[in-house]
Protein backbone atom coordinates (compact mmCIF):
# COMPACT_ATOMS: atom_id res chain seq x y z
CA UNK A 1 0.00 0.00 0.00
CA UNK A 2 1.08 3.63 -0.77
CA UNK A 3 2.47 5.42 1.93
CA UNK A 4 0.00 8.28 3.80
CA UNK A 5 1.19 11.68 2.21
CA UNK A 6 -0.34 14.42 4.82
CA UNK A 7 -1.68 17.82 3.01
CA UNK A 8 -2.58 21.07 3.57
CA UNK A 9 -4.33 22.93 1.39
CA UNK A 10 -4.02 27.01 1.25
CA UNK A 11 -6.96 28.78 -0.38
CA UNK A 12 -9.81 26.16 0.51
CA UNK A 13 -13.07 27.59 -0.08
CA UNK A 14 -11.91 28.75 -3.47
CA UNK A 15 -12.58 27.45 -6.74
CA UNK A 16 -9.54 25.52 -6.61
CA UNK A 17 -8.95 24.80 -3.78
CA UNK A 18 -12.25 23.38 -2.84
CA UNK A 19 -11.80 20.72 -5.56
CA UNK A 20 -8.41 19.89 -4.74
CA UNK A 21 -9.63 18.73 -1.08
CA UNK A 22 -12.81 16.86 -2.62
CA UNK A 23 -9.65 14.88 -4.52
CA UNK A 24 -7.58 14.35 -1.33
CA UNK A 25 -10.49 13.04 0.41
CA UNK A 26 -11.60 10.38 -2.68
CA UNK A 27 -7.65 9.67 -2.68
CA UNK A 28 -7.05 6.28 -0.15
CA UNK A 29 -3.17 7.26 0.34
CA UNK A 30 -3.95 11.46 1.06
CA UNK A 31 -4.92 12.56 4.29
CA UNK A 32 -5.94 16.66 4.81
CA UNK A 33 -3.75 17.95 7.69
CA UNK A 34 -5.21 21.29 8.01
CA UNK A 35 -6.28 23.80 5.70
CA UNK A 36 -5.03 27.59 5.63
CA UNK A 37 -7.39 30.37 4.50
CA UNK A 38 -7.39 34.45 5.62
CA UNK A 39 -10.56 33.66 7.55
CA UNK A 40 -12.61 31.33 9.92
CA UNK A 41 -9.46 31.22 12.20
CA UNK A 42 -10.83 28.16 14.82
CA UNK A 43 -13.48 26.48 12.60
CA UNK A 44 -13.03 22.95 11.01
CA UNK A 45 -13.45 21.94 7.24
CA UNK A 46 -16.70 20.91 7.78
CA UNK A 47 -18.07 24.44 8.89
CA UNK A 48 -16.87 25.96 5.77
CA UNK A 49 -19.85 25.84 2.65
CA UNK A 50 -19.11 23.37 0.13
CA UNK A 51 -16.75 21.76 1.72
CA UNK A 52 -16.74 17.81 2.88
CA UNK A 53 -17.40 17.01 6.45
CA UNK A 54 -14.04 16.67 7.55
CA UNK A 55 -12.87 17.53 11.56
CA UNK A 56 -9.67 19.21 9.85
CA UNK A 57 -8.69 22.64 11.66
CA UNK A 58 -8.85 25.94 9.40
CA UNK A 59 -5.61 27.89 10.13
CA UNK A 60 -5.00 31.62 9.42
CA UNK A 61 -1.49 31.64 10.10
CA UNK A 62 0.70 29.46 8.06
CA UNK A 63 3.38 29.20 10.61
CA UNK A 64 1.06 27.57 13.64
CA UNK A 65 -0.08 24.80 10.68
CA UNK A 66 3.21 24.08 10.25
CA UNK A 67 4.13 24.37 13.33
CA UNK A 68 0.92 21.99 14.96
CA UNK A 69 0.34 19.66 11.77
CA UNK A 70 1.93 17.10 10.32
CA UNK A 71 2.39 18.11 7.18
CA UNK A 72 4.81 16.59 3.72
CA UNK A 73 2.97 18.74 0.98
CA UNK A 74 1.62 22.03 0.88
CA UNK A 75 -1.04 22.65 -2.30
CA UNK A 76 -1.47 26.14 -3.09
CA UNK A 77 -4.60 27.63 -4.82
CA UNK A 78 -4.59 31.65 -3.73
CA UNK A 79 -3.76 34.90 -4.92
CA UNK A 80 -0.11 35.07 -6.66
CA UNK A 81 1.42 37.37 -4.22
CA UNK A 82 0.13 35.24 -1.55
CA UNK A 83 1.16 31.99 -3.32
CA UNK A 84 4.80 33.54 -3.08
CA UNK A 85 4.80 33.78 0.69
CA UNK A 86 3.50 30.45 0.86
CA UNK A 87 5.93 28.80 -0.71
CA UNK A 88 8.71 30.44 1.28
CA UNK A 89 7.40 29.03 3.97
CA UNK A 90 6.62 25.62 2.83
CA UNK A 91 10.55 25.27 2.08
CA UNK A 92 11.24 26.80 5.55
CA UNK A 93 9.65 24.06 6.85
CA UNK A 94 11.13 21.51 4.36
CA UNK A 95 7.46 20.68 3.48
CA UNK A 96 6.96 19.61 -0.30
CA UNK A 97 5.16 22.93 -2.23
CA UNK A 98 3.08 21.88 -5.14
CA UNK A 99 1.84 25.44 -6.18
CA UNK A 100 -0.95 26.41 -9.24
CA UNK A 101 -1.38 29.67 -8.01
CA UNK A 102 -0.52 31.43 -11.00
CA UNK A 103 1.70 35.05 -11.31
CA UNK A 104 5.34 32.95 -11.01
CA UNK A 105 7.80 34.68 -13.14
CA UNK A 106 10.66 32.90 -14.62
CA UNK A 107 12.99 34.96 -11.81
CA UNK A 108 10.30 34.04 -8.93
CA UNK A 109 10.64 30.41 -10.20
CA UNK A 110 14.47 30.46 -10.47
CA UNK A 111 14.65 31.84 -6.89
CA UNK A 112 12.57 29.43 -5.38
CA UNK A 113 13.92 26.41 -7.46
CA UNK A 114 17.43 27.64 -5.62
CA UNK A 115 16.04 27.82 -2.41
CA UNK A 116 14.32 23.99 -2.64
CA UNK A 117 17.22 22.82 -4.22
CA UNK A 118 19.65 23.93 -1.57
CA UNK A 119 17.64 21.62 0.86
CA UNK A 120 17.19 19.11 -1.49
CA UNK A 121 13.95 19.25 -0.98
CA UNK A 122 10.69 18.52 -4.13
CA UNK A 123 8.42 20.50 -5.68
CA UNK A 124 6.22 21.93 -8.39
CA UNK A 125 5.11 25.38 -9.48
CA UNK A 126 2.66 24.62 -12.67
CA UNK A 127 0.49 26.97 -14.61
CA UNK A 128 -1.74 23.63 -15.58
CA UNK A 129 -2.18 20.69 -14.04
CA UNK A 130 -4.85 19.34 -17.05
CA UNK A 131 -3.43 16.90 -18.73
CA UNK A 132 -4.52 17.88 -22.14
CA UNK A 133 -3.28 21.43 -21.58
CA UNK A 134 0.33 20.35 -21.43
CA UNK A 135 0.25 18.49 -24.26
CA UNK A 136 -1.21 21.46 -26.12
CA UNK A 137 2.05 23.48 -24.83
CA UNK A 138 3.91 20.36 -25.90
CA UNK A 139 2.38 20.39 -29.18
CA UNK A 140 2.77 23.94 -29.90
CA UNK A 141 6.69 23.45 -29.02
CA UNK A 142 7.20 20.70 -31.71
CA UNK A 143 5.33 22.96 -33.84
CA UNK A 144 6.93 25.75 -33.38
CA UNK A 145 10.17 24.25 -35.55
CA UNK A 146 8.06 24.34 -38.73
CA UNK A 147 5.46 27.10 -38.60
CA UNK A 148 7.29 29.76 -36.37
CA UNK A 149 4.82 32.09 -37.15
CA UNK A 150 2.51 31.91 -34.11
CA UNK A 151 0.03 34.06 -31.59
CA UNK A 152 -1.58 32.77 -28.58
CA UNK A 153 -5.54 33.40 -27.52
CA UNK A 154 -6.15 32.55 -23.75
CA UNK A 155 -9.78 32.84 -22.53
CA UNK A 156 -10.28 32.61 -19.30
CA UNK A 157 -13.24 33.17 -16.89
CA UNK A 158 -13.74 37.41 -15.94
CA UNK A 159 -12.40 36.55 -11.95
CA UNK A 160 -8.85 35.91 -13.15
CA UNK A 161 -6.92 38.58 -11.74
CA UNK A 162 -4.10 38.20 -13.26
CA UNK A 163 -3.02 38.64 -17.56
CA UNK A 164 -1.91 36.45 -19.46
CA UNK A 165 -2.36 33.29 -17.91
CA UNK A 166 0.45 31.27 -16.66
CA UNK A 167 -0.33 28.64 -19.42
CA UNK A 168 0.22 31.32 -21.66
CA UNK A 169 3.38 32.33 -20.64
CA UNK A 170 4.88 29.11 -20.41
CA UNK A 171 3.52 28.07 -23.85
CA UNK A 172 5.55 31.12 -24.97
CA UNK A 173 8.79 30.32 -22.97
CA UNK A 174 8.32 26.70 -24.64
CA UNK A 175 7.47 28.55 -28.25
CA UNK A 176 10.42 29.96 -28.00
CA UNK A 177 13.29 27.63 -26.72
CA UNK A 178 12.36 25.46 -29.99
CA UNK A 179 12.47 28.80 -32.66
CA UNK A 180 14.96 32.08 -33.79
CA UNK A 181 14.11 34.86 -32.24
CA UNK A 182 12.28 36.80 -35.31
CA UNK A 183 9.43 39.68 -35.47
CA UNK A 184 5.82 38.69 -36.54
CA UNK A 185 4.03 40.91 -38.57
CA UNK A 186 4.27 43.88 -40.75
CA UNK A 187 7.03 45.92 -39.65
CA UNK A 188 5.54 48.97 -40.01
CA UNK A 189 1.78 48.20 -38.31
CA UNK A 190 0.03 50.49 -36.12
CA UNK A 191 -2.45 50.08 -33.41
CA UNK A 192 -5.26 52.40 -33.75
CA UNK A 193 -6.67 51.34 -30.11
CA UNK A 194 -4.01 50.62 -27.61
CA UNK A 195 -3.51 46.94 -27.00
CA UNK A 196 -5.03 45.82 -30.60
CA UNK A 197 -2.40 43.33 -31.20
CA UNK A 198 -2.41 42.10 -27.48
CA UNK A 199 0.67 41.55 -25.28
CA UNK A 200 4.18 41.24 -27.29
CA UNK A 201 6.52 38.59 -25.79
CA UNK A 202 9.72 38.10 -28.46
CA UNK A 203 7.89 38.72 -31.19
CA UNK A 204 4.92 36.64 -30.35
CA UNK A 205 1.48 38.07 -29.50
CA UNK A 206 -0.50 36.62 -26.54
CA UNK A 207 -4.01 38.22 -26.54
CA UNK A 208 -6.02 37.91 -23.54
CA UNK A 209 -10.14 37.30 -23.24
CA UNK A 210 -11.91 37.15 -20.01
CA UNK A 211 -15.71 36.60 -20.07
CA UNK A 212 -17.87 35.17 -17.77
CA UNK A 213 -19.00 31.09 -18.59
CA UNK A 214 -15.01 30.69 -19.54
CA UNK A 215 -13.48 28.29 -17.19
CA UNK A 216 -9.51 27.90 -18.67
CA UNK A 217 -9.19 27.65 -22.71
CA UNK A 218 -6.13 27.82 -24.93
CA UNK A 219 -5.91 28.32 -28.75
CA UNK A 220 -2.29 28.58 -30.08
CA UNK A 221 -2.58 29.37 -34.15
CA UNK A 222 0.34 28.42 -36.14
CA UNK A 223 0.52 30.36 -39.37
CA UNK A 224 2.54 29.06 -42.98
CA UNK A 225 2.34 29.85 -46.59
CA UNK A 226 -1.57 28.24 -47.65
CA UNK A 227 -2.20 26.73 -44.25
CA UNK A 228 -2.80 26.92 -40.60
CA UNK A 229 -2.31 24.94 -37.48
CA UNK A 230 -4.55 25.16 -34.19
CA UNK A 231 -3.73 23.63 -31.30
CA UNK A 232 -6.82 23.97 -29.03
CA UNK A 233 -7.06 23.08 -24.87
CA UNK A 234 -10.46 23.40 -23.03
CA UNK A 235 -11.10 22.99 -19.33
CA UNK A 236 -14.60 23.20 -19.06
CA UNK A 237 -14.54 22.35 -15.45
CA UNK A 238 -11.97 22.28 -12.04
CA UNK A 239 -11.95 18.59 -11.72
CA UNK A 240 -10.02 18.53 -15.02
CA UNK A 241 -6.91 19.67 -13.17
CA UNK A 242 -7.35 17.10 -10.22
CA UNK A 243 -5.47 13.95 -11.79
CA UNK A 244 -2.65 16.44 -12.33
CA UNK A 245 -2.53 17.54 -8.71
CA UNK A 246 -2.50 14.34 -7.85
CA UNK A 247 0.43 13.01 -10.06
CA UNK A 248 2.16 16.29 -8.78
CA UNK A 249 1.97 15.53 -4.80
CA UNK A 250 2.66 11.88 -5.51
CA UNK A 251 5.95 12.80 -7.73
CA UNK A 252 7.21 15.53 -5.55
CA UNK A 253 8.00 12.81 -3.11
CA UNK A 254 10.32 11.53 -4.82
CA UNK A 255 11.95 14.78 -6.43
CA UNK A 256 14.79 16.84 -4.86
CA UNK A 257 14.24 20.03 -6.38
CA UNK A 258 11.32 22.23 -7.39
CA UNK A 259 10.06 21.84 -11.15
CA UNK A 260 8.33 24.09 -13.28
CA UNK A 261 5.37 22.56 -15.12
CA UNK A 262 3.71 19.09 -15.24
CA UNK A 263 5.10 18.66 -18.69
CA UNK A 264 8.36 17.99 -16.95
CA UNK A 265 7.35 15.13 -15.06
CA UNK A 266 5.08 13.51 -17.88
CA UNK A 267 7.32 11.43 -20.52
P1 LIG B 1 -10.46 31.70 -6.18
O1 LIG B 1 -11.73 30.96 -6.35
O2 LIG B 1 -10.51 33.20 -6.09
O3 LIG B 1 -9.72 31.13 -4.87
C1 LIG B 1 -8.68 31.75 -4.19
C2 LIG B 1 -8.94 31.56 -2.71
O4 LIG B 1 -7.81 31.99 -1.96
C3 LIG B 1 -10.15 32.35 -2.20
O5 LIG B 1 -10.98 31.50 -1.44
C4 LIG B 1 -9.51 33.43 -1.30
O6 LIG B 1 -10.34 33.84 -0.26
C5 LIG B 1 -8.31 32.64 -0.79
N1 LIG B 1 -7.31 33.46 -0.16
C6 LIG B 1 -7.05 34.79 -0.31
N2 LIG B 1 -6.04 35.16 0.49
C7 LIG B 1 -5.66 34.06 1.18
C8 LIG B 1 -4.68 33.81 2.17
N3 LIG B 1 -3.86 34.78 2.63
N4 LIG B 1 -4.58 32.56 2.65
C9 LIG B 1 -5.37 31.59 2.23
N5 LIG B 1 -6.33 31.74 1.29
C10 LIG B 1 -6.45 32.98 0.76
O7 LIG B 1 -9.43 31.36 -7.36
P2 LIG B 1 -9.24 29.97 -8.11
O8 LIG B 1 -9.99 29.97 -9.40
O9 LIG B 1 -9.41 28.85 -7.16
O10 LIG B 1 -7.70 30.10 -8.53
C11 LIG B 1 -6.68 30.20 -7.54
C12 LIG B 1 -5.34 30.34 -8.26
O11 LIG B 1 -5.08 29.15 -9.02
C13 LIG B 1 -5.27 31.51 -9.24
O12 LIG B 1 -3.97 32.06 -9.22
C14 LIG B 1 -5.53 30.84 -10.59
O13 LIG B 1 -4.99 31.56 -11.67
C15 LIG B 1 -4.83 29.53 -10.36
N6 LIG B 1 -5.27 28.42 -11.21
C16 LIG B 1 -4.33 27.50 -11.52
C17 LIG B 1 -4.66 26.36 -12.25
C18 LIG B 1 -3.59 25.36 -12.54
O14 LIG B 1 -3.88 24.32 -13.17
N7 LIG B 1 -2.34 25.59 -12.11
C19 LIG B 1 -5.97 26.18 -12.68
C20 LIG B 1 -6.93 27.14 -12.35
C21 LIG B 1 -6.57 28.24 -11.58
P3 LIG B 1 -11.32 35.13 -0.49
O15 LIG B 1 -12.26 34.71 -1.56
O16 LIG B 1 -11.96 35.35 0.85
O17 LIG B 1 -10.41 36.26 -0.90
Amino acid sequence: MAQTINIAVAGPRGKMGSEAIHMIQETSHFNLAGVIDHKHEGKMVADLPGLPELERPVYTDIDRCFSNETVDVLIDFTHPDIGKKHIQKAINYNIRPVIGTSGFTSEDVDYFTKEAKAKELGGMIAPNFAVGAVLMMKFSQMAAKYLPDVEIIEKHHDQKKDAPSGTAVKTAEMIHNNREEMTQGHPEEQELIQGARGAEDQGLRIHSVRLPGLVAHQEVIFGGDGQLLTVKHDSFNRKSFMSGVRYAVDTVMNLDTIVYGLDQIMD
